[in-house]
């Protein structure tokens, strides 16, 4: 049967908002975060209209639900990334803090002068940027794995890379510019045969249903908003064993086995790494939005986001002018492009006096376009509840950009 993308919008109140410029809103923004729907909304205002507790330290009947509801939402994500129990779901703010975490902690407690750490060329500032800082502190070199002209990785280089020196590999599942896929399974059992720790930043793969997981990924690192969650919350999904070996990362409440001015002894993870009174509202609603995503037939929307892609890259080709970044086969619903002669924010703003919100500029992976040799592109990022006519309308409407700012 067909993805109903009309009953699909229907969860989602916000693409019916009404816009200053008078237009309808298309919302091709999704890369940057997914709207809401209303069952994820709901679970975070029952939350506090019902149940507002702070958890695991109280015997009432509120903080039992508090507590409850939070490690339910654990449990549900981490059946949701597939992961066994052989790792552990730890509460971040992002995917930015799960790779700060990745990087600082095991890397500044495992890295040292001579040893390699192998990224690639079109990552995210989120994956390159605690990399140099641990790199910095702990001498260990970075090396970047280069990107085929196509956006896909180029594992023959990724290969020749790799080597004895190799501690661990951080490569996104998708990027964030590109829309392209990684195998990240492949590049997993490759870094294992050398013994590196493999890192996966799967912030843009997650809200499309992208396994990623192998028992060769040590760790994955996901945002809760790009998956139809709140701001605020992701995970760190991680190897329990290795978590375990590592020091903490903070310090305070929750996080500690016992405190005495003699010493101090700090619990399993993932409490190990959750000091403090975490994000519960927001870790509720990201449970919330796992359901969700449980929920929707997953084969269709693929199917149904494919399409709105194949229409887009085919619009997008009649318009004389534009470049576009990133056609490999198999990528997410995310095209990036340039017009020669036009700044990428002249067109975005023009694109926000017809209702349609796009992206322009470096999209934090400020490497990736020296390569593409931009100073920033446009970004149309497409989710399962945008339409064939909100494609029609992008591409109209751009045509039409493209002739007034020539
Ligand atoms: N990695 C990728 C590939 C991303 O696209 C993003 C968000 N743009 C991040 C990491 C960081 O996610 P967050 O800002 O939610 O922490």
């Amino acid at each position: 049967m067909k993805f109903d993308v009309k009953k699909a919008r229907e969860d989602f109140p916000i693409l019916k908002t009404e816009l200053k410029c008078g237009h309808p809103l298309v919302y091709f923004d999704n890369s940057a975060t997914s709207q809401k729907p209303l069952s994820v909304v709901e679970a975070v205002s029952d939350f506090y209209l019902r149940y507002n507790s702070n958890i695991h330290r109280s015997a009432h009947e509120l903080s039992e639900n508090a507590t409850r509801a939070y490690e339910n939402a654990r449990e549900k994500i981490q059946s949701f990334f597939k992961a066994d129990d052989s790792y552990s779901t730890i509460f971040t703010r992002g995917a930015t803090e799960s790779l700060n975490m990745v990087a600082q902690v095991w890397g500044g407690s495992n890295l040292k002068p001579g040893d390699e750490i192998i990224l690639s060329e079109a990552e995210h500032h989120a994956n390159i940027v605690p990399w140099q800082i641990v790199s910095e502190k702990t001498g260990a070199k970075i090396k970047v794995a280069k990107i085929r002209e196509d956006g896909s990785f180029d594992f023959e280089h990724f290969l020749s890379l790799l080597g004895k020196r190799v501690k661990v590999v951080s490569v996104a599942h998708a990027y964030n510019v590109l829309g392209s896929v990684n195998d990240v399974k492949k590049i997993a059992a490759a870094a294992k045969e050398c013994g590196a720790l493999v890192s996966v930043d799967a912030a843009q793969s997650a809200p499309h249903w992208l396994d990623a997981l192998s028992g060769e990924i040590d760790f994955l690192s996901v945002s809760a908003h790009k998956c139809y969650g709140p701001t605020g919350i992701g995970v760190l999904v991680g190897k329990r064993e290795l978590l375990d070996s590592m020091p903490p990362w903070q310090g305070g409440g929750d996080m500690i086995e016992n405190v005495s001015w003699e010493k101090t002894t700090f619990r399993a993870s993932p409490a190990r790494f959750e000091a403090g009174t975490p994000d519960i509202a927001g870790a509720i609603g990201f449970g919330a939005a796992v359901d969700y995503m449980n929920s929707i037939d997953s084969e269709g929307a693929k199917l149904h986001e494919n399409e709105l892609l194949a229409r887009l890259a085919d619009a997008l080709s009649e318009i004389k002018g534009l470049r576009i970044f990133g056609w490999a086969k198999g990528k997410l619903p995310i095209v990036s492009f340039a017009c020669d002669g036009i700044h990428q924010n002249d067109i975005s703003t023009f694109l926000n006096t017809q209702g349609i919100a796009i992206r322009s500029g470096h999209h934090c992976a400020e490497p990736l376009m020296k390569t593409l040799g931009v100073s920033g592109t446009c970004r149309a990022s497409l989710a399962f509840y945008n339409t064939a006519e909100e494609v029609d309308i992008f591409a109209e409407k751009l045509s039409r950009a493209v002739k007034l700012l020539s």
